[in-house]
């Protein structure tokens, strides 16, 4: 059996259609089928790898070492599943599958067209990654606003695979229904003219998720129906929430799972969301708070500031709050005001806990130094996320081991106290202008050390966990840093990769730096157990006051 089930978006971007399929995804799992989603970014990057995480938002890694849109993040959470590569499809990649294989006359002497050439491809991928992972159904977010250029093909392969199948596809409409301040109403021709453009390339919604501030009342809801030719029943109202993990509760509330699988001519196969909606119970009822600093410099855009650059150490952090019976109050800090003005820095004392993530370049990270070395004097818990593992190794050669100029040649390439440097392989591909997906990317196995922190929280010996990095820690330098205390608690399995390093138990409540990132694989039902540790110490370290 094969599905598809596609979400587009209407009026503009930005209005949570990613949730939206991940949110449907829960529910049809919960539901009892097997569902994998996939995300087309109608852009001309191949990945979301070499584009600035403040413009584009976070770049999230799949198992198999995929840099993508950090959608994809949001499913794997919701669905707590892996998605693989096959799943994120940009028009960079789609295009250069389709002019490879005419290169390699794969089309038989064909003139190779946009249309049907690039829908065929993209409809092929789409089954490709169903069959992977043997998904009964296929939710497909096409990114982008009806009406743009951009998604016009992906579009026309899911009309095409609508006319070829016509039980098999459902098409769910994201809108968003303003209500203008000085008006006070409701408005909904923005919705039923995007209703319109996407009726010109020959898709009638089925669904209208009516996304807006307020709930859809009845006689919009009717309007609705009748301007956009989708049944009244199926006008969803999807007003803002509290979090987003209410949103797949708030649709079963419209009964809206029963409803798209009747489209698809199917009938739910067990009770739904159990497990979810405990959490969600849960997730609503904790009032304690913790506080979290996160301490990085991805965050400012113009006048406004973002948090996307880090959706998936913000929702970490979270789920390790929740699960600890915690409220989370996560702050971002721009680690710049503590390179102008040091003083600033006791405010850290404030947090429970900090985290240093990942991060590229010089900008801001003499000011992360800084934070990080008052996590350590101060016994804040600490977790450094990749780069911030490599700031916690410079920072303790800095000052406990006495090489003042210690640094990464990423920032330094002269230093004579490279304690952390390029990774062999790594250098050949910069030096070939090999930037694209070239990083040490994906999962890879990990030995914990006895006795350690790391091994206490993972409980057990082997780890895998997912990279994204150029630079290693350098071991010329493990011998002089073991000496003056800090502990190598994870290696590769040939012990050349410094994995986790760590400060003795008896030292320090909780620092732990770790070269890849745990936070591409915390899920709400099962929060990291780096995570969970670092929200436990903070919580712990103020009941020890
Ligand atoms: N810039 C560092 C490296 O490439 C860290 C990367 C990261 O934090 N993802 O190794």
């Amino acid at each position: 059996m094969s599905k598809y089930i596609f979400v587009m978006g209407g009026v503009m971007s930005g209005v949570g259609k990613g949730i939206a399929a991940a949110s449907i995804g829960k529910i049809l799992t919960s539901k009892g089928f097997k569902v994998t989603a996939l995300k087309i970014d109608p852009y001309l990057n191949v990945d979301a790898g070499t584009m600035n995480p403040v413009e584009h938002g976070e770049v999230f890694v799949t198992e198999d070492g995929d840099e993508t849109d950090q959608d994809i993040g949001n499913y794997e959470r919701f669905l707590d599943t892996n998605i693989y590569r096959d799943n994120y499809m940009t028009s960079g990649r789609v295009y250069q599958a389709v002019i490879n294989r005419e290169r390699n006359l794969e089309y038989g002497g064909k003139c190779v067209e946009a249309v049907p050439h690039i829908p065929y491809e993209v409809i092929d991928r789409i089954n490709r990654a169903m069959e992977k992972v043997e998904a009964e159904i296929a939710i497909i977010e096409i990114g982008g606003t009806v009406g743009e250029f951009q998604n016009v093909l992906y579009l026309e392969a899911a009309r095409m695979l609508k006319f070829k199948n016509p039980g098999d596809v459902a098409f769910v409409m994201v809108s968003y229904l303003p209500v203008p301040g000085n008006l006070g109403e409701m408005k909904t021709k923005p919705t039923q003219m995007a209703v319109r453009a996407i009726n010109e390339v020959g898709i009638q919604p089925d669904f209208l998720l009516c996304r807006s501030t307020h709930e859809v009342d009845a006689p919009r809801r009717e309007k609705l129906a009748l301007f956009c030719n989708v049944q009244p029943e199926n006008v969803v109202s999807a007003p803002d929430v509290k979090s987003v993990y209410d949103i797949p509760v708030n649709f079963e509330k419209e009964n809206l799972g029963n409803k798209i699988l009747k489209v698809l001519g199917l009938e739910p196969r067990q009770q739904d969301l159990v497990e979810w909606r405990a959490f969600i119970d849960k997730v609503n009822s904790v009032t304690v708070p913790v506080k979290i600093g996160i301490v990085g410099k991805y965050f400012e855009s113009g006048d406004f500031i973002l948090s996307d650059a880090y959706i998936s150490v913000i929702e970490s952090l979270k789920y390790a709050a929740w699960h600890n019976d915690r409220k989370p109050e996560i702050e971002w800090i721009n680690s710049d005001i503590y390179e102008k003005d040091p003083e600033q820095l006791s405010e850290l004392n404030n947090y429970d806990c900090l985290v240093v993530p990942g991060g590229f370049g010089s900008r801001g990270i003499e000011g992360k130094i800084k934070a990080i070395q008052f996590a350590r004097e101060n016994k804040i818990p600490y977790l450094g996320l990749c780069y911030g593992m490599q700031l916690a190794t410079i920072e303790f050669a800095r000052h406990v081991c006495g090489l003042a100029d210690a640094h990464t040649t990423e920032i330094n390439p002269h230093t004579l106290n490279p304690v952390i440097h390029i990774i062999p392989e790594q250098a050949v591909k910069l030096a070939n202008n090999q930037y694209g997906n070239t990083m040490r990317l994906g999962a890879y196995p990990c030995i914990l050390k006895e006795g350690s922190l790391a091994r206490d929280l993972y409980q057990s010996t082997e780890i895998s966990e997912r990279h994204r990095h150029r630079y290693e820690f350098n071991l010329a330098y493990k011998q002089k840093m073991e000496e003056h205390g800090l502990v190598f608690s994870g290696l590769s399995p040939d012990g050349q990769l410094t994995e986790i390093i760590e400060l003795p138990k008896d030292q320090h409540p909780f620092f732990i730096g770790v070269q890849f990132h745990p936070e591409m694989k915390s899920r709400p039902l099962r929060p990291h157990p780096l995570f969970f540790g670092l929200v436990k110490a903070g919580i712990d370290a103020v009941k020890s006051l």
